[in-house]
């Protein structure tokens, strides 16, 4: 797709960024020097460390919900379809077509029949995914090194999934901290 290739191609910040989903959006200038961070501030430095270096307790590696792997997964259900849609075309100054980032039911049960989760038409729409086993089926979005090449405007889910281990993470440090 020319869009894609374009998007690939395009400088700019969110190529900088990883391809995980959770990152703290802000970056708090309040601290001064000696100050201890707050209790968000530390779940979330946890979360982005664990997403970026240690996802799903596995050292080095980083952005796994990017992908389907060999896990029942499916990176869906996309609550801000037509928001994402159009910030998609505005930052590539071209028409992005729904069923050119998203994955109805119709199409994505058959592409996964061994997989419940795309059996199941609650969790559509999806994101579309590349049919590249060896990566893993990733999320189209995801650059070669891994990085999300639509950080700054990636769907809601992308910024508020938490895999099991995640939730183990935050909620040990919910409850110690
Ligand atoms: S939410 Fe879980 S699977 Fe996704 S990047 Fe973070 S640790 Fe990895
Ligand atoms: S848009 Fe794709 S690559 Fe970016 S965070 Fe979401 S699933 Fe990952």
């Amino acid at each position: 797709m020319k869009w894609l290739d374009t998007l690939r191609q395009k400088p700019g910040d969110d190529n900088q960024e990883r391809g995980f989903i959770r990152i703290p959006e802000d970056k708090d200038d309040s601290l001064k020097a000696g100050e201890s961070p707050t209790k968000q501030e530390v779940i979330d430095s946890a979360c982005y460390y664990t997403c970026t270096r240690m996802c799903y307790g596995v050292k080095d590696q980083a952005g796994g919900c990017c992908m389907i792997g060999d896990r029942d997964f499916i990176i869906g259900p996309i609550s801000d379809t037509a928001r994402f849609i159009e910030d998609l075309s505005k930052k590539l100054g071209e028409k992005i077509k729904f069923e050119d980032v998203f994955i109805e039911y119709d199409e994505g049960h058959k592409m996964f029949p061994d997989k419940s989760c795309w059996q199941n038409p609650k969790n559509f729409p999806a994101m579309r995914v590349l049919p590249d086993e060896s990566r893993g089926f990733p999320c189209q979005m995801l650059s070669l090194d891994s990085k999300c090449m639509v950080h700054s405007i990636k769907p809601e889910v992308c910024n508020t999934y938490l895999c099991d281990y995640l939730k183990g993470v935050v909620g040990y440090l919910e409850d110690k901290l």
